[in-house]
């Protein structure tokens, strides 16, 4: 078992510190990890954010644990060399074409939600983002026209791209409370309705799953009116930005959510991918110990079960976690003054005490 770790800049490592003692304490046999550099630290040593050692470090690790990138030293820097080129360069290096962001309330931290209390406990949602299409990656320009310049960005999706991504979208939801809600603008748009017209096919090979389909407008509705109702929700590159954004918002803290990337390569024990806290590098808080590193556990805690096939642990992870939420050790971030280090002391006592 291979992990490539890339703390990145800011906060990156410091939150990764956290992540790795916990990695410490489960004593995986077996397991070797490789250190990496990436972002504005990578460009200060070696000229590029992504500098090709990293890159093939990515490549021969079955998982890579990403903290974050950014430095405002670097904000003058041509756009190929800004440290957030890395993360854009390692989704398309590694083939990186599924986004998975689980948003679920914390008990005890129902009132940091801008929801009200009721309906933030009941919040517990995946979003499965495509993350290779779309209208981000269609042909695009300015061309003159009768009111002026005018700009334009095609938007498509094939029937491979959205059968690859559906298929995702389903296991997760079989490993979850069974219902997908896929979310399309079909009224509307060809791109949408080819879509919708390919989630349909796919969930035929999926009839334990319930399947539903919502306009996107009224899924950014629904979100914040009854977000209860919402196990997987599966959406295209466009509208699933900013749901999963939205989808964050509504659970209370950045220092909380964790993603993964997934590709389609196959490992020993399970699926590719790359492991990430949604959040920053936060130039306003790094070297102070005020972040808070539960994103970037509970994103070990995604590797730990798509990557390493190790569900076990990612519950363990999981329940020390909720553990520490509900206890009073709390970061800036929560209300509270416990130090990064401080909470990472406690996620360790809980899972040992486990
Ligand atoms: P940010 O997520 O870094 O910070 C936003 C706010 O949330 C800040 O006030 C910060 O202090 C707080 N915050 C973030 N993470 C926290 C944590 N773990 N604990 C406590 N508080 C936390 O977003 P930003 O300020 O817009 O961006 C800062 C830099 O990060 C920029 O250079 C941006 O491009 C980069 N960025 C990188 C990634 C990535 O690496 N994937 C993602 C988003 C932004």
């Amino acid at each position: 078992m291979k992990i490539a770790i890339f703390p990145g800049d800011g906060i990156g490592p410091e939150v990764i510190e956290q992540a790795r003692r916990v990695l410490d304490t489960l004593s995986l046999h077996g397991l070797t990890l490789f250190e990496g550099d990436v972002g504005g630290i990578a460009y200060k040593r070696h000229g590029h954010p992504l500098p090709a050692e990293t890159l093939e470090m990515a490549k021969a690790a079955d998982a890579v644990l990403f903290g974050a990138v950014g430095d405002p030293e670097c904000d003058d820097l041509p756009r190929e060399h800004r440290p957030e080129q890395a993360i854009l360069g390692l989704r398309s290096e590694l083939g990186l074409f599924a986004n998975l962001r689980p948003a679920a309330g914390f008990a005890g931290l129902e009132d940091l939600s801008p929801l009200k209390p009721e309906l933030a406990r009941g919040i517990d949602l995946l979003v499965v983002r495509e993350l290779n299409g779309d209208v981000y990656f269609g042909d695009k320009g300015e061309r003159q026209s009768d009111g002026g310049r005018e700009g334009w960005d095609a938007m498509s999706y094939n029937e491979a791209e959205v059968r690859r991504i559906a298929h995702l979208g389903f296991q997760a939801a079989q490993k979850r409370r069974k219902r997908l809600t896929s979310v399309d603008k079909a009224n509307v748009l060809e791109t949408s309705r080819i879509w919708r017209e390919t989630v349909i096919e796919v969930a035929r090979d999926y009839p334990d799953v319930a399947l539903d389909h919502m306009y996107v407008d009224n899924a950014a509705m629904q979100m914040v009116r009854s977000p209860g109702q919402f196990d997987v929700m599966l959406t295209g590159n466009l509208f699933g930005d900013i749901l999963s954004d939205q989808a964050s918002a509504v659970v209370g803290s950045i220092g909380l959510l964790a993603s993964a990337s997934l590709g389609e390569r196959k490992t020993e024990y399970g699926t590719f991918g790359l492991y990430e806290p949604i959040h920053g590098s936060a130039p306003d808080i790094a070297g102070q110990g005020e972040a808070n590193p539960i994103a970037t556990i509970l994103s070990l805690a995604m590797l730990l079960r798509h990557s390493l096939g190790r569900e076990e642990d990612a519950r363990r992870i999981e329940r020390a976690v909720s553990q520490v939420i509900a206890s009073d050790t709390r970061g800036a971030d929560l209300g509270g003054s416990a130090t990064t280090a401080e909470i990472g002391d406690a996620v360790l006592r809980a899972l040992q005490s486990a």
